[in-house]
């Protein structure tokens, strides 16, 4: 018998399959949505258009025809970049096509590669921005993190707007 090394148990599916997968099913009617019934990823997007993003507050914008651009040119002027937290300037980009960096992404609470069954899990997705999805990678403690930012935030708004009597 051959032994199963640790290293392929922590990973039980190829990520680059799973994302294969996910990619393939946009257009497919896979989340079952409790109020609107089988959506496609691409609809759920949709219906989630232009509200803030959870984690960042920002507007998250969704169209590729206004909010994408093939030209490094037209990206820099859109500012189709941000920085990142060790102040790397990064675009948001696929291909060839640099997207807003508020565009409207799915995000999989539980990593669809660790755990591919929930990919298409309603309760298992939420719509965060580009940026976010970027920063939050594989990393399971940005949520709580950022919602701890999120809250200090607040704290000092709060604070500035009632200074004490
Ligand atoms: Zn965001």
């Amino acid at each position: 018998m051959t032994e199963i090394p640790k290293r392929s148990l922590e990973t039980l599916y190829d990520s680059r399959e799973i994302q294969d997968i996910w990619n393939y099913s946009q257009n497919m009617y896979t989340i079952n949505d409790p109020e609107k019934g089988m959506i496609t990823p691409n609809q759920y997007r949709a219906t989630r258009a232009f509200k803030p993003c959870p984690f960042c507050g920002k507007k998250m914008v969704h169209g590729q025809d206004t909010y994408t651009t093939p030209s490094q040119e037209a990206a820099i002027r859109l500012k189709y970049y941000y920085f990142d937290k060790s102040g790397m300037k990064k675009f948001a980009r696929i291909g060839n096509l640099y997207y807003h960096p508020h565009y409207i992404t799915i995000d999989h609470k539980i990593n669809k590669a660790r755990c591919p069954e929930k990919m298409f899990d309603y309760d298992n997705l939420q719509a965060i921005c580009w940026r976010c999805n970027q920063e939050k990678g594989d990393d399971n403690s940005f949520e709580i993190n950022h919602t701890q930012e999120y809250i200090n935030s607040l704290a000092d708004e709060a604070l500035a707007k009632y200074p004490s009597l």
